[in-house]
C-alpha cells in the first residue's frame, strides 16, 4: 500500500506559542517532521541557520520564487518567508507527517492548492494581553515591533473560520495534550482511509 503523510498547517499570532508546541509534538510523536522555512529576516540571537530557518538574501529568495521552489510564500512583517517544496514532498512520499508553522496568508495558499490530506490548526493565546506579555518575555522584539505584531494578530484572528481546529494555549501542558490528540486522531483517520 502506498501511503502518504499528512500536511499539518499550524498558524497563530506571533507569540501565541506555536513554535514551543510544535517542537514538543516533533519530539514526542515519531514520524512527524517540521518543515524549515526559508526567510529573508535577520537571524535572532540563539537561532540556528538550517534549524530554525534557512536564512537567505532577498535576491536568493526571489530566485527561488522564480524557479517555483516554494509550495507557498508570504511577506510577513516586511520579510519574505517560504516553505520548500522539495522537503515537504519527499517527506510526505516517505509517509511522514509534515508540520508547517506558517502565517495565515501562506495557510490560505495551501488551502487552495493542497486541500486534500491537510489539517489546519489555529493556536490562540488566552487574550491579547497574554500575547503582549509573552512577546515581552521572549525578549526578541522591540516595543515598536511588539505593537505592530499585536495589531497584525487582531487581523489574523479573523482567519480562524478557515481552520479545522483551534487550540487555546493557556496552560502549556493542556494545550500540548489537545494538539497531540488532534495529530493522533488525524493519523488514525488517514490509516482508516
Ligand atoms: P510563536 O512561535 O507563536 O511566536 P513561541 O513558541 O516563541 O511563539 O512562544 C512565545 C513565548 O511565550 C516564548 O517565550 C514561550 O516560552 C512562551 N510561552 C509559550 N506558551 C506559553 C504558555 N502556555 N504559557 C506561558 N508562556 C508561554
Ligand atoms: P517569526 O519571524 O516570528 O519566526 O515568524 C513571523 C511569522 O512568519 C509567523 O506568523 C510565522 O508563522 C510566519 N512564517 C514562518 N515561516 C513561514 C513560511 O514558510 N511561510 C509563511 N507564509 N509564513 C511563515
Amino acid at each position: 500500500m502506498n501511503k502518504k503523510g499528512r500536511l499539518f498547517v499550524v498558524s497563530a499570532p506571533s507569540g501565541a506559542g506555536k513554535t514551543t508546541l510544535c517542537e514538543e509534538i516533533i519530539k514526542r510523536l515519531p514520524g512527524v517532521v517540521r518543515s524549515v522555512s526559508m526567510t529573508t529576516r535577520e537571524k535572532r540571537p540563539g537561532e540556528k541557520n538550517g534549524k530554525d530557518y534557512s536564512f537567505i538574501s532577498v535576491e536568493e529568495f526571489k530566485k527561488r520564487l522564480k524557479t517555483k521552489e516554494f509550495i507557498e510564500y508570504a511577506k510577513v512583517f516586511g520579510n519574505y518567508y517560504g516553505t520548500p517544496k522539495k522537503f515537504v514532498e519527499s517527506n510526505l512520499n516517505k509517509n511522514r507527517d509534515v508540520v508547517l508553522t506558517i502565517d495565515v496568508q501562506g495557510a490560505m495558499q495551501i488551502r487552495k492548492n493542497f486541500k486534500k490530506g491537510c489539517i489546519f490548526i489555529f493556536i490562540l493565546p488566552p487574550s491579547i494581553k497574554h500575547l503582549r506579555k509573552r512577546l515581552e518575555k521572549r525578549k526578541t522584539d522591540s516595543t515598536k515591533v511588539i505593537n505592530s505584531r499585536l495589531k497584525i494578530a487582531k487581523k489574523e484572528l479573523t482567519f480562524l473560520k478557515y481552520y479545522d481546529y483551534e487550540v487555546i494555549n493557556d496552560d502549556l501542558k493542556t494545550a500540548f495534550e489537545e494538539l497531540k490528540s488532534i495529530f493522533i486522531a488525524s493519523r488514525c483517520q488517514r490509516d482508516k482511509n
